[in-house]
């Protein structure tokens, strides 16, 4: 057997390629597992080595030494696996160094090392020519998902990493040479690699660390098509790219799908798509009319599915049937608010404006569903900007007033910055006591601010402000009132109503008289005498 496993040893090398990270992680694998003695029950023959090697789950392996190509694995590779390799290393090992062949490898410097290049075109020739078309490029890269992707999943998740960089690598290795033709081109690899994964994501079977994989690469494909949708839009666009645009366009209703979190982002490129690329009226009036009965078909409102709704809403925007826009919203459930997120922050202003005017409207619903503090803040802070300009090109600052106040807390910094813009100085007071406001949040600027046009509508504040100070009964809030009752004492010197702040600090001495420390602080910032 020994001289069989010397020359199955020679024939393995071409079969895995240094040059390819995958194939270097499946050597290296294969090499610890072999040294972390996880090959048992190992049988060998004159030709065959059968054995079983303890991974995630035990896979078994059987090596033909005559025809290394016919070795087989129960974890179904499309090449060497690592399971193999231990199972060979550990036999080999009795008759030759390891490392020696692990070098002799990575060198490159075997005899039989003609082979791969033989090899990369018999692969080559296995794969169909790619022809400049909508259907034969996409095939392909379904094709390549298939086999390098898909088949892969139930991998660990570094080894899906190298296969997912290896499965874009190769595609983008047949890009078309000319700029405009590269640019669609990755663009469909990246659309359709994305509605692949929608779709594998789909499959309940994918396990935790594959899933997870693919929501990552499927986000990262997002960032790629708006970075090349915005290529495209400044580069010439080809009369030979009309196929391609039609095909394209027959492949988008898979984002109207419903892909649980994956939705929201699914459905915001299928509306940047239909905005940035497909620009044929036709054939938005023919998506128009598609979906709008497929609105239809649905007997019961409620399972309408929502997705098809907002396509609907799109697709009349961009043939400009804005005026069937309004009747359409109505039918939003308060769980819908994030679909609208999108047309106010990419319409123009004319356009936006019925959607700022649904979401001042409808506002309060979409809060009591969210329910969570942080997501709200989250979600009050990324709107409020447009509401505020919306208000403001349309001169109805009472209108984002009314906005920030149904906002209320998550829009207290709006809500504040608005009322000091607008002069209401006395509201934005009442604003901090009413809704009984951490002082923190305050600003010395913002205070300042009124210090100069109304000081004395600060008093009120002021005085809780020390309190609240008071209360918390420890040095350091004690120096704190101390600070403010200054501020306090400055408005009525300014006012000269000196009479006045003798009267609340003779009040505010003698009603804490037996807090020790707080009298040491009021003596310490010269409030009151020393007798
Ligand atoms: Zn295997």
């Amino acid at each position: 057997m020994s001289n069989e496993l010397l020359v199955f040893g020679e024939e393995l090398q071409p079969l895995v390629n240094p040059q390819l990270p995958e194939d270097m992680v499946t050597v290296q694998r294969g090499l610890l597992l072999y040294r972390q003695e996880m090959v048992y029950r190992k049988v060998e023959r004159e030709e065959i080595i059968t054995a079983t090697v303890q991974d995630v789950t035990p896979c078994q392996v059987s090596l033909d030494l005559s025809f290394p190509a016919n070795s087989q694995c129960t974890c179904n590779p499309l090449g060497v696996c690592r399971h193999q390799m231990a199972v060979f290393f550990s036999s080999y090992s009795k008759i030759q160094s390891v490392s020696d062949w692990v070098q002799t490898w990575k060198n490159g410097k075997s005899h039989l090392n003609t082979l791969p290049l033989q090899r990369a075109k018999e692969l080559f020739l296995e794969e169909k020519p790619m022809e400049r078309t909508y259907s034969s490029w996409k095939e392909s890269m379904e094709d390549a998902y298939q086999k390098q992707i898909i088949y892969f999943l139930t991998q660990p998740a570094y080894t899906l990493s190298t296969k997912w960089d290896s499965y874009l690598q190769r595609l983008k290795s047949k890009m078309p040479i000319e700029s405009e033709w590269k640019l669609l081109y990755l663009f469909l690899l990246y659309f359709h690699t994305y509605t692949f994964t929608l779709r594998t994501l789909k499959n309940e079977s994918v396990s935790g660390s594959a899933r997870m994989f693919l929501e990552e690469a499927a986000d990262e494909l997002l960032d790629q098509l708006n970075y090349l949708m915005d290529l495209f839009n400044r580069s010439a666009r080809p009369f030979a790219f009309d196929d391609f645009f039609d095909g394209l366009q027959k492949d988008m209703d898979q984002l109207l799908e419903d892909y649980g979190e994956l939705t929201v982002h699914s459905i915001n490129i299928y509306r940047a798509i239909w905005t940035d690329i497909l620009k044929e009226r036709t054939w938005r009036q023919n998506a128009l009319v598609r979906l709008q009965e497929r609105l239809k078909d649905t007997e019961v409102k409620a399972d309408v599915c929502q997705t098809v709704l907002i396509a609907v809403i799109h697709l009349l925007l961009l043939t400009g049937k804005d005026e069937e826009v309004p009747a359409l919203l109505e039918e939003l459930r308060p769980e819908d608010f994030p679909f609208i997120s999108f047309w106010i922050s990419h319409l123009d202003e004319q356009k936006s404006a019925i959607f700022i005017e649904y979401a001042i409207e409808n506002i309060q619903s979409y809060l009591s569903y969210l329910q969570h503090y942080y997501r709200i803040n989250q979600f009050i802070g990324h709107l409020s900007p447009y509401v505020r300009n919306y208000c403001a090109k349309t001169r109805q600052p009472d209108l984002y007033e009314k906005y920030c106040e149904k906002c209320m807390p998550h829009s207290l910094m709006f809500y504040s910055r608005a009322l000091l813009e607008n002069g209401k100085y006395k509201k934005w007071v009442e604003l901090y006591i009413y809704n009984n406001i951490d002082y923190k949040f305050i600003s010395n600027e913002d205070l300042k601010l009124i210090q100069t046009h109304e000081p004395t509508l600060l008093l009120p504040l002021l005085t809780s402000i020390v309190s609240e100070n008071i209360e918390a009964k420890n040095r350091q809030s004690y120096r704190e009132a101390v600070r403010y009752m200054k501020k306090i004492r400055s408005i009525y010197k300014k006012e000269k109503k000196l009479e006045q702040w003798e009267r609340y600090i003779h009040l505010i001495q003698t009603t804490h008289k037996r807090l020790r420390a707080f009298q040491e602080e009021l003596k310490r910032g010269k409030l009151i005498h020393v007798d």
